[in-house]
């Protein structure tokens, strides 16, 4: 069995390690030219069932041994005192099993763990899809032209393969009513292991410190009322948005603007869901971002992400001569948990962009006290919360007994 998977960041190179150890033949086609690997991109979070997900593919301490070292956050705001957060407490309050990483050095892991499994095709991507009920007829952008079982789309918030089977982005985005900028710089702040961060109304902003590279990465969130307008592949125009509206700030921005303009990795979007009712049809799926994108840097994406491919791989397993029955199971399996995803960016983006004065003056003293409580206490709040029983409180199926070949560590 053929399955092609687009994009070949955090949940593409998960389902090709599984179909690959339940007999499946897949194929990545990465739109980059070598992959989205290194210490470039933002840092993510593997939550308890996606750092499991890693466990039991045997990656779990190679993960580990690239986590970042933030433990501590400053909140500054004009006039008032700094707060410090204790960030391992806060993290530990949520989940036992918490790993943060940056993307590039999780994609690279991932790589590592498929690239003597599965194919490759770097610096491509997929032009037209035709699912003829028996198959799908691929043409791709260079020109080549293959024949798959499945095509899976794990290519992203912007997907391609959702927009060619599914249709326009623009029906299906649920904005959240924020924007994000992160770009690197040289460690202008002196940051080391921290991260500093400055809050006022509708707005935070700030860095943090990057010790593989030595370099700090300047991020950006802010809220707006009503939606900008923008291409999201013009970098010229969304750094012209982000001095527009942060161009006259104050406090340290001037410093982290400075860097703008010589930034290689300038990423920015808006805070965006993607609410599609099916993420199957025929012989073609979505995972990850690309089917059920929380929001970026507010919704646990990443671990949403390497959850859904596990269980992908594994209903397209229990389903092996009937795939269209195996991507439906997948969509039910996984149904809830995306939708109880669906309540985090919204609760994150309040607790992190405060809306008005009252948000302003308690935010930070109440993220300082929730770090304080005991973590027993700390999990209780988060396993009555929706946004906390999505991150930690989902049922990983045990796929072990259709696993035909060796690879990663075997299931406990
Ligand atoms: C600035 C920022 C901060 C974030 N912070 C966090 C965080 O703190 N915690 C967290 O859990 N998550 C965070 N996220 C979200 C996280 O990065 C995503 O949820 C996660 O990477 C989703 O993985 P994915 O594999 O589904 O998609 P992606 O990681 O988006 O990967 C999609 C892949 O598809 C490729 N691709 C795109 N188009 C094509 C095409 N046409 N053909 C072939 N390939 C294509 C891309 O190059 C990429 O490699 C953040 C995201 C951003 C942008």
């Amino acid at each position: 069995m053929k399955v092609l998977i687009s994009g070949a960041s955090v949940a593409g190179p998960v389902l090709a390690h599984w179909l690959h150890r339940y007999g499946f033949e897949p194929t990545l086609v990465e739109r980059t030219p070598a992959g989205r690997h290194g210490l470039g991109g933002h840092a993510v979070d593997l939550f308890g069932p996606a750092a499991e997900v890693a466990r039991r593919m045997g990656r779990l301490d190679a993960i580990e041994a690239s986590r970042t070292r933030l433990d501590t956050m400053t909140i500054e705001r004009f006039g008032r005192r700094p707060v410090h957060i204790d960030l391992t407490r806060l993290y530990a309050g949520i989940s036992s099993d918490h790993v943060e990483i940056l993307r590039g050095e999780l994609t690279k892991i991932l790589y590592d763990a498929t690239r003597d499994t599965a194919e490759y095709l770097f610096g491509d991507s997929i032009a037209t899809l035709h699912d003829d009920g028996a198959g799908v007829d691929v043409t791709f952008d260079s020109g080549r032209e293959r024949r798959f079982d499945l095509v899976i789309g794990a290519d992203g918030l912007h997907s391609n393969v959702r927009r060619l089977a599914f249709g326009p982005e623009e029906s299906m985005r649920r904005p959240l009513g924020g924007y994000l900028a992160v770009y690197s710089m040289p460690p202008v702040l002196g940051l080391g292991d921290r991260m500093l961060g400055h809050l006022s109304v509708d707005k935070l902003c700030g860095a943090y410190g990057v010790y593989q590279t030595g370099q700090e990465r300047a991020t950006f969130l802010f809220r707006k009322r009503e939606e900008l307008r923008y291409d999201y592949r013009d970098k010229e125009q969304q750094k012209a948005l982000l001095v527009k509206e942060f161009g006259d700030y104050g406090w340290k921005v001037p410093q982290l603007l400075e860097h703008l303009d010589t930034a290689d990795d300038f990423y920015f979007d808006s805070i965006t869901q993607i609410t599609l009712d099916s993420w199957q049809r025929g012989r073609i799926a979505l995972v990850g971002d690309a089917g059920f994108c929380p929001g970026p840097a507010v919704g646990g994406g990443t671990s949403l992400a390497m959850v859904t491919a596990y269980i992908l791989a594994g209903e397209l397993a229990a389903a092996r001569s009937d795939p269209p029955s195996g991507l439906k199971n997948y969509e039910k399996a996984v149904r809830r948990h995306v939708e109880l995803t669906r309540a985090i960016g919204p609760t994150t983006m309040r607790g992190i962009i405060p809306g008005g004065r009252a948000a302003l003056e308690l935010m930070p003293f109440a993220a300082a006290a929730v770090s304080k409580l005991p973590v027993p206490v700390q999990r209780l709040i988060w396993s009555r919360n929706a946004a906390g029983k999505a991150l930690t409180a989902v049922p990983l199926p045990d796929y072990s007994d259709l696993i035909q070949s060796k690879g990663g560590q075997a299931v406990a």
